[in-house]
């Protein structure tokens, strides 16, 4: 075996598990302990610096300059005695990755000594050097220039890497003119949207709900790899996915893994985990084996989506961090190893009052059961409407390789919602009869679901796995987002059609009402009409099937299998309805948002096949022709030796097929170059993405199929790469 493998493979075996470090067994007793929370904001802050960021928590009210010095010295305060030295503003720029600047609180003075100094203009905002994240144009045009911005709605946090301790101040990030350039900012644009849009209709039952926000729970699928074998994958390193590899010869028995055992290196890892998590306030509640040999999984208690999503953001950063700590490299790529079951992260979404309700669970009366189906059926129209912008929202070069790939929900987006939901539906559409006023009124339609939903839906185990948007009991799951996609995209989009569905239902009912109708028939006859507007999206069978693929299309749902082409919905006229004339998006924000993500898919492409060909030119094709050497030297010999032609008939037919796979490997390559040559000089992003799509990543595909033909025929000992069975079983 080439040396570097074995010694990689041998250095896995003998690996000791890395003892994790254990607060103590109750989390309780240290959970939160590195946050800027109510506690520490109650005991650092004057009473007018508490009151001024919890106004701000609750209604987006500006904090005064004033104030916002007393909050920083407040903030410094606690920062030192929990041993920081300096601090940054944290933000979630569109790589899709974190960022951060740090600057230290220590201040030289002219006597020679210093100060440690935190002010609130350094709190409120910061000008990182932000050259180099992505801004789809918007800054060359205008102003180099950045500029992050304190939001007071996500706690702040200690981040310890090493010894090192640092104040994380979460911001947005907009350009000199004003522009998002980042995740968060049309996200609570969004969210506040979406209240402003919800709280009319709530209050059409509840009178003392002051504030609703969405909630998000999401779901953390991940691989884990040994970092010695990682490090000799160089497309594990560069692309976070295997770009080649064949099948390993265990195949698909591996269900084994789910919910099996944890192997003890990982469980070390998932403890190690939680520790930080749980004192950064990430509410982590579960762990579990995935269905994919290495594959794993964590999942939070839900919270308020602005705080969900930096959490979401955060862990990702520190499962990174951590998995290093134990010898181990975490894979977030949707899609690491092909024939293997990829990634996701389910996010389930909900909405709740500040008076305690969830208007997704269904209630205990027939009044709350209206609540309740007023919601329901107002997210299965708003999905219904806006499904392709669902998808465009999930839309990733990464996700591409999931969706609609063992296990993973197909790129159509459909709705579930249980036979029980399908019954009562059923039954309002046929009993609230077009025109029957008095049939309401009579009570007719008694609503007396609450007697059955919750035990339906607790019972309900077998609950439809295949569908990328689920009813879940009480909240939906939207399972097509991907492992390491920034969860604020669809859930800005979530938030954005969801107010733009319930505008229209507010408006709807006051005109019955006006009309003469009374409150609950005005509601009951919307509904009627959405349900049945809404009937296309439902799909309770087998979303993996192809039936369904045929079927969706003869409803005539989208099923769009790539990114370049998902990311056209943004700019459709319904695109501009929900994104634009709501506010959360200016145009050139919308447009330069666009830009960067056709921008991002070529990048990755285009990087994709630069590995790829150097790893196949550089590793893979020298291995082909050492084996070819080693086959024509040992036909030779037996050739010289007097034996028959039968006796090298095996060899020479190895021989032949690694030399028409190093042959077409080579061609194939060169191909590629020059297809990605040509599609990287298309005139904009738009075009050069589609040209990625279908002209290089096929490519791509084919030269990955003569590099596996090829590991399955080169002595194993001479083959440079860790294969898949290495990194998927050896623990
Ligand atoms: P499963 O793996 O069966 O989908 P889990 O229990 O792992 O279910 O995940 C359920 C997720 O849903 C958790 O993150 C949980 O916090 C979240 N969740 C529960 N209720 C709500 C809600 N009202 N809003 C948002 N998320 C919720
Ligand atoms: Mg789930």
């Amino acid at each position: 075996m080439t040396n570097s493998r074995k010694s990689a493979i041998e250095t896995v075996i003998n690996r000791e598990t890395i003892k994790p470090k254990i607060e103590s067994a109750k989390v309780s007793e240290y959970f939160g302990s590195n946050v800027f929370n109510d506690a520490a904001m109650r005991h650092y802050l004057s009473e007018d610096a508490y009151m001024a960021v919890k106004a701000a928590m609750k209604d987006s009210s500006k904090i005064s300059r004033e104030m916002a010095d007393a909050v920083a010295a407040g903030m410094k305060g606690w920062a030192l005695d929990k041993g920081a030295n300096s601090y940054t503003h944290w933000f979630q720029p569109l790589t899709g990755l974190t960022a951060e600047k740090h600057d230290m609180f220590f201040t030289p003075t002219i006597e020679g000594k210093g100060i440690e100094k935190f002010g609130g203009d350094a709190l409120v905002q910061q000008e990182p050097d932000a050259s180099s994240f992505p801004s789809g144009g918007i800054r060359a045009t205008f102003e180099a220039r950045g500029y992050t911005a304190w939001d007071p709605g996500s706690p702040a946090f200690i981040m310890k890497i090493g010894d090192g301790k640092t104040l994380c101040i979460p911001t947005i990030f907009i350009s000199y003119t004003g522009e998002s350039l980042d995740y968060k900012a049309p996200l609570l644009k969004a969210s506040h949207f979406l209240e402003q849009a919800a709280l009319p209709v709530i209050h059409l039952f509840d009178k003392d709900a002051t504030k609703v926000s969405a909630t998000l729970g999401w779901e953390q699928e991940y691989f884990l790899v040994d970092q010695a074998l990682f490090n000799q994958r160089p497309d594990l390193l560069f692309a976070g996915r295997t770009l080649l590899g064949a099948a390993p010869q265990k195949g698909q028995q591996f269900e084994d893994h789910y919910f099996g055992s944890i192997p003890e290196r990982v469980y070390a890892y998932m403890l190690d985990l939680e520790t930080e998590c749980h004192k950064l306030g990430i509410p982590l509640r579960t762990r579990h084996n995935e269905v994919a040999p290495a594959q794993f999984e964590c999942a939070p208690m839900f919270e308020e989506v602005n705080v969900a999503v930096d959490h979401n953001s955060l862990l990702m950063d520190l499962m990174e961090r951590i998995a290093r700590r134990h010898k181990l490299r975490v894979l977030l790529h949707e899609k690491p190893f092909a024939g293997v079951n990829g990634s996701g992260k389910h996010n389930n979404w909900s909405l709740s009052t500040d008076t305690g309700k969830n208007l997704l669970s269904p209630g205990k009366t027939p009044k709350t059961n209206l609540l309740f189906l007023t919601f329901f059926v107002n997210v299965l129209k708003a999905v219904n409407e806006y499904s392709d912008l669902l998808r465009a929202s999930i839309a990733s070069a990464n996700n591409d390789h999931r969706l609609g790939a063992n296990e993973a929900p197909p790129a159509i987006i459909s709705v579930f919602i249980g036979s029980y939901m399908t019954d009562v539906l059923n039954e309002i559409e046929k009993r609230v009869a077009k025109g029957k006023y008095d049939e309401l009124t009579n009570a007719n339609l008694k609503l007396d679901i609450h007697n059955k939903i919750p035990d339906v839906m607790l019972d309900n185990t077998d609950r439809n796995r295949t569908s990328p948007f689920a009813f879940t009991g009480n909240k939906f799951e939207f399972r097509a987002v991907g492992s390491s996609a920034n969860c604020a995209q669809p859930m800005t989009i979530m938030n954005a059609i969801m107010g733009k569905q319930l505008l229209s239902f507010k408006t709807e009912v006051d005109k019955l009402i006006k009309d003469g109708e009374t409150k609950e028939g005005a509601i009951m006859r919307v509904l009627r009409k959405y349900i049945t507007e809404s009937k296309n999206v439902l799909f309770e069978g087998d979303g993996y099937s192809e039936a369904w693929e045929k079927e969706a299309q003869s409803r005539g749902l989208n099923n769009v299998k790539t990114t370049p082409y998902a990311l056209d919905f943004y700019k459709t006229k319904k695109a501009r309805e929900v994104l634009i004339d709501t506010g959360i998006y200016s145009e050139r924000e919308l447009a330069a948002r666009i830009e960067i993500l056709y921008h991002t898919y070529v990048l990755k492409i285009d990087n994709e096949a630069n590995i790829l060909a150097d790893i196949a030119v550089n590793q893979i094709i020298p291995a082909g022709v050492n084996y070819m050497n080693t086959l024509s030297a040992n036909i030779k010999g037996l050739k010289e030796s007097g034996l028959p032609a039968s006796a090298v008939k095996a060899q020479k037919e190895i021989l032949t097929a690694l030399a028409e796979h190093v042959n077409a490997i080579k061609t194939e390559v060169d191909k590629m170059m020059v297809a990605k040559e040509k599609a990287h000089h298309s005139k904009s992003n738009d075009i050069a993405s589609k040209a990625y799509c279908d002209k290089v990543k096929p490519l791509l595909d084919g030269i990955r199929e003569h590099l596996d033909k090829l590991e399955n025929l080169v002595d194993d000992n001479m083959w440079p790469l860790p294969k898949y069975r290495e990194m998927l079983f050896i623990r």
